[in-house]
């Protein structure tokens, strides 16, 4: 489904939607005096079929990211025909990572090096390294994945090494319904750590940052990622 229910803020076409969400993504961009091109909109794809996709890829995206393994692998084959880079960005449960390994280019939530060596142990040897960001969780939420900040510097550098993965940089997922103050000081708090890391030698250039309610202030405070869903396919059936 392309369109969300009637009278939905969020209906009408595809390439309304995608052309409001460029024009949002170039402003903050401005208004953070960074350049138009320096943010990659990710198109979350979870809870929408392959023909939308399709539909998303025609007008110029190519990057997608998916959160549930068994949903994605049959969109991903039956879009095999198109040149489109799929960002795994779910929680990683160990028994998926071979899966993970095999059919994505990116991932986004790593959180632990046990994942990480599985990942770079399972990563056919006849494709390129799989892109990881490390997931941190800055607001201190249990049952929450990320790794605590006091642990990632040691994890970083220990995936670093790992063959068959390379380390592009942090992703964070902020609690819901935070206020703007809160949210653009965890968004600053990872983009601190980012920078310590890089000053480590770690040679990170990626922020994975900001969902549909909180894109504006991520790039603001810097990310490279946003990871759209909603504002841009409508709201999931
Ligand atoms: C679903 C999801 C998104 C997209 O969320 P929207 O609010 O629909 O834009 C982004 N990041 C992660 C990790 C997600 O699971």
């Amino acid at each position: 489904m392309l369109i969300g229910p009637q009278n939905s803020p969020l209906e009408g076409p595809l390439d309304a939607r995608l052309q409001q969400l460029r024009t949002r993504i170039a402003q903050a961009c401005a208004t953070a005096g960074r350049a138009s091109d320096a943010v990659l909109l990710l198109a979350v794809s979870k809870g929408h079929p392959a023909a939308a996709v399709r539909g998303a890829a025609a007008l110029g995206l190519h990057a997608f990211g998916e959160s549930y393994v068994q949903e994605a692998l049959p969109k991903i084959a039956a879009l095999a025909d198109l040149p489109l880079q799929w960002h795994f960005i779910g929680r990683l449960q160990a028994n998926k990572t071979r899966a993970v390994a095999g059919h994505f280019d990116w991932v986004h939530g790593v959180d632990s090096l046990h994942l990480a060596q599985r990942l770079a142990a399972q990563r056919p040897a006849q494709r390129p390294a799989l892109n990881v960001c490390l997931q941190v969780n800055v607001a201190g939420e249990r049952h929450k994945g990320g790794v605590a900040p006091a642990q990632l510097g040691a994890l970083a550098q220990a995936v670093h090494g790992l063959p068959g993965l390379r380390l592009r940089g942090l992703m964070g997922i902020l609690p819901a319904g935070l206020a703007a103050a809160p949210r653009r000081a965890l968004f600053a708090e990872i983009v601190a750590l980012a920078t310590q890391l890089r000053a480590g030698g770690l040679p990170l250039d990626t922020l994975s940052l900001g969902m549909s309610d909180d894109f504006e202030d991520a790039i603001a405070a810097g990310s490279t990622v946003v990871r759209i869903g909603t504002a841009l396919f409508g709201p999931r059936p």
